[in-house]
């Protein structure tokens, strides 16, 4: 190791910076939040510093480079882009005892500056001591990604509580076990969920009967179609951090492939015979038994639960149930069909609206008001249609809406194999039956379908009927 790294308490002492371009202002911005008295020296400061020397929260020095301008500071950064007065800068600091950063150059540097994720007061600061800073930076884009925004909450939680931990729990095993009772379970799910007088009762209540088993939890989590670059990080967070997942068979095996490697995955999809109230009903049970004994479950359903996703059903039963539950949205499939099949759903040329229509309804009883689905200017997105088709097309044209609007099938969107297949409502069934579409598939209706033969980038399209043969 050659850098020794440590935090530095700025608060109120000198630091000196060098320069006055953008380079500077980026340093100065990041001195200041650290409290730090901030002082620059330079002939002239650019309008973002003069800003803020306007305001009293720097001191300017103006002129060229006096050593004596080091005098009373703790740190100094030399932050222009002339390498021989940054040397200079750096070796009066030097002469002086004095640390100094050199920006960009790690050689003429006795302290560096890590690439850092905030979540104070948690901080974490990352150093390639110098040798590849872009692996740094890197390295810093992944934890930002990882590491949830009320982690600083729980650290702040932690720490006004810590004395009292400490006399509650003088046993150190005892104590670790509590702080990973702290950072995996209810308290820090309140305060994801916003709710930090909640956080504060549940550490209450756990420091007056510690080694309780911790209450259990329903995370439910909308995967998206199957592209595992869709999870939101949220997603991708509640997937490291699950001790049960219960799956729809929907969800893909590249999102799966992202889960913790010790949870367990227990498919939910329908069994063989069962009808869908069995099922739901055995997936209740199966969230109410996880969690009952203390876990972390996930109940992961493709696109988002709450599109044709049964999640507020879920939901209900949870809370009479009166177990703690989150929810994580999805893309859904509609959003990301469109997306990858070049369909913009929204067009100021040909729809206005946007509609997200199942063709399955419940006890086959069908609400829907066709004629108002069967006017022109919007876009229907329908689910689950596949095996409907030609009702479906039968119904709308009954209704009104003409046999040449424009239609795209997309079968198994944003996966490898995703197909699209356009054509015209009249042809809709016969369409489908020649290319075979077969479930997922999203169907979309309405004049914006036809844009994906231009504007379609991914996979597969075809269009029409394919050609009758010759006789
Ligand atoms: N909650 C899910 C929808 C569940 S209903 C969501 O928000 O996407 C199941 C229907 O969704 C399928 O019959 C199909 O119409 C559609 N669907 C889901 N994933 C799909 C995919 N990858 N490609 C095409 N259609 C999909």
């Amino acid at each position: 190791m050659t850098l020794f790294p440590l935090f530095a308490d700025l608060r109120g002492r000198r630091v000196l910076v060098v320069g006055a371009g953008p380079v500077a202002a980026r340093k100065v911005g990041a001195l200041l939040q650290a409290s730090a008295d901030v002082a620059v020296g330079a002939p002239a400061l650019c309008p973002e510093l003069a800003g803020l020397a306007a305001q009293g929260r720097l001191r300017h020095l103006a002129g060229g480079f006096r050593p004596e301008w080091l005098d009373g500071a703790w740190l100094a950064v030399a932050a222009t882009d002339d390498a021989a007065l940054n040397d200079a800068v750096a070796q009066a600091a030097q002469s002086k005892r004095i640390f100094c950063n050199v920006v960009d150059d790690a050689r003429r540097s006795s302290f560096q500056v890590p690439a850092i994720v905030d979540r104070s007061p948690l901080i974490v600061a990352i150093s390639s001591s110098g040798s590849a800073p872009m692996l740094a930076r890197r390295l810093r884009e992944r934890l930002e990604a990882l590491m949830d925004h009320s982690l600083g909450p729980l650290a702040a939680l932690a720490e006004r509580h810590r004395p009292r931990i400490r006399q509650r729990l003088p046993d150190l095993a005892q104590r670790r076990r509590f702080y990973d009772w702290l950072l995996d379970g209810p308290v820090a799910q309140m305060l994801r969920r916003q709710r930090p007088a909640q956080a504060e009762r549940a550490l209450e209540r756990a420091m007056q009967a510690p080694g309780q088993p911790g209450q259990g939890s329903v995370v439910l989590v909308g995967a998206g179609p199957g592209d595992p670059g869709l999870l939101t990080l949220k997603a991708l967070r509640a997937l490291n951090e699950a001790d049960v997942i219960l799956h729809d068979r929907l969800v893909s095996d590249d999102v799966l492939a992202l889960a913790r490697r010790d949870a367990d995955r227990i498919p939910v999809g329908k069994l063989p015979g069962e009808d869908h109230e069995a099922t739901q009903a055995r997936i209740h049970a199966l969230m109410a038994e996880h969690a009952g004994a203390g876990r972390r479950v996930l109940r992961l359903k493709g696109g988002d639960a709450f599109i044709f996703g049964r999640g507020g059903e879920e939901l209900e039963y949870l809370r009479t149930r009166g177990v703690p539950y989150e929810v994580v949205p999805g893309i859904t499939a509609a959003l990301a069909c469109a997306a990858y099949a070049g369909i913009p759903l929204t067009h100021r040329d040909h729809a206005q609206s946007l509609r997200l229509v199942t063709a399955h309804c419940r006890d086959g009883e069908d609400t829907l008001d066709w004629d108002s689905l069967a006017r022109d200017r919007q876009t229907l997105a329908f689910y689950m249609g596949v095996s409907r088709l030609e009702a479906l097309s039968g119904r709308l044209m009954r209704h009104g809406r003409s046999g040449d609007t424009p239609f795209a099938l997309i079968e198994n969107g944003s996966r490898p194999q995703q197909r699209v297949i356009g054509g015209r409502l009249a042809d809709l069934a016969p369409t489908a039956r020649a290319h075979g579409v077969q479930a997922p598939a999203l169907l979309v209706i309405g004049e914006v379908a036809a844009l994906a033969g231009e504007l379609g980038w991914f996979g597969a399209y075809a269009q029409g009927l394919p050609e009758p043969l010759p006789a």
